[in-house]
């Protein structure tokens, strides 16, 4: 019998890669999709990867526990990946209160309609390496205390324990994947990754002339998502619920990753760059850098695709995207 998957936040980067991994492994793949005046748009990322028709789509939102609640009544899924968020640091400070609402209560919603729902289900919690902040240990593992820095990660954290705390007092098989860094063509354009080969490549094709970014000194541990949504799923495959960091164990500059992007395009970057004091936050994350031993050793995990690849493949992917809608 086909295993059946609930998915929230599948119309987002890690939603596609992961719908993607789960139809390829013979899954039915229902996603989650709240309701938009910009209908016909949504599926974008499913579509990049040829996808869309295959997911089958539910009205709900996280923050309405009825209707999550219909949605799991009405798909009886054997695994939930929970990746909807307000998921944007950025914005948690200019919206902390649906922060709060959607990345830290939602998370309590979607355990709800579960435990009521489909308390057989397994359970997966997008947690984030934002929660470490203000780093207590050089290296972050699962056993480092954390000290969120934004209210995107003070949500998050809530987020974690409540699964934890789920597990514990229900049983449920309920994991958290403190995930770092992780980015493709198909990250949000406000994402510092993104940001920088979206405006290489147009800055390439003659369409802009300058990059305005932040703070540059920043470092962090940047992976590809198709790596990422393949531990999420090893997780769900494990006998015992359980906390797992997911990371590559290199740690790189804002700098340095936009010397890639830079390069890849013949470009010099000195000629373009522009720090902005308008990309500044009001606390900063300055360092990641995980310790994923653990997925490596119990998941038998491990990351394929290194920075340079990655980058080089969002500029790639950025240059056509660009020449399409442009037709140049
Ligand atoms: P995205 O921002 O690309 O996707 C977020 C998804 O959540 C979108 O599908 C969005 O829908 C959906 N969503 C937002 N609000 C709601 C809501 N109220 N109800 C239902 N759905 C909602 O994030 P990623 O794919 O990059 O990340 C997936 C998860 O992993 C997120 O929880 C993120 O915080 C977490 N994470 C990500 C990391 C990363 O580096 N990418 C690192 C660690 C954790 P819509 O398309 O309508 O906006
Ligand atoms: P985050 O780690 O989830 O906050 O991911 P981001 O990609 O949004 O930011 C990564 C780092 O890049 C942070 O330390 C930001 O301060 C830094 N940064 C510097 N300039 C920018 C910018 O223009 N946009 C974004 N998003 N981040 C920037």
């Amino acid at each position: 019998m086909s295993k059946c998957a609930l998915v929230t936040g599948v119309t987002g980067q890690d939603g596609a890669y992961l719908s993607q991994l789960l139809l390829e492994k013979g899954y039915e793949v229902h996603g989650v999709i709240r309701r938009s005046s910009h209908r016909g748009v949504e599926d974008h990322r499913l579509r990049w990867l040829g996808v869309s028709g295959k997911v089958h789509l539910h009205d709900a939102d996280l923050a309405d526990l009825s209707s999550l609640l219909r949605t799991v009544h009405d798909v009886q899924p054997s695994e939930i990946y929970n990746l909807a968020a307000q998921s944007y640091v950025a914005s948690s400070w200019r919206q902390p209160v649906l922060t709060a609402n959607v990345t830290a209560v939602g998370v309590t919603n979607m355990l709800e309609a579960m435990r009521l729902g489909a308390p057989g289900a397994r359970f997966y919690q997008a947690s984030s390496s934002e929660m470490y902040g203000l780093i207590q240990e050089p290296i972050q593992s699962e056993k480092t205390p954390f000290y969120p820095r934004s209210p995107y990660a003070v949500a998050k954290l809530y987020g974690h324990w409540i699964t934890v705390n789920y597990r514990e007092s229900f049983g449920l098989h309920a994991s958290s994947g403190i995930l770092f860094n992780h980015e493709s063509p198909l990250r949000g354009i406000e994402f510092v990754t993104r940001k920088v080969t979206h405006t290489v490549a147009a800055i390439k094709l003659g369409l802009t002339h300058e990059l305005r970014l932040g703070n540059i000194d920043a470092k962090r541990d940047w992976g590809h998502a198709k790596d990422y949504v393949r531990a999420m799923w090893l997780m769900l495959q494990q006998d015992q619920p359980d906390d797992y960091v997911v990371a590559t164990g290199v740690t790189t500059t804002v700098r340095e990753m936009c010397k890639i992007a830079f390069s890849h395009a013949g470009l010099e970057m000195e000629k373009y760059l522009v720090i902005d004091p308008a990309f500044f936050r009001p606390a900063e994350v300055d360092v990641l850098l995980g310790d994923s031993r653990k997925a490596r050793k119990s998941l038998g995990w491990e990351p394929k695709i290194d920075l340079d690849v990655m980058i080089r493949e969002m500029v790639d992917a950025d240059l056509e995207r660009l020449r399409r809608e442009a037709a140049i």
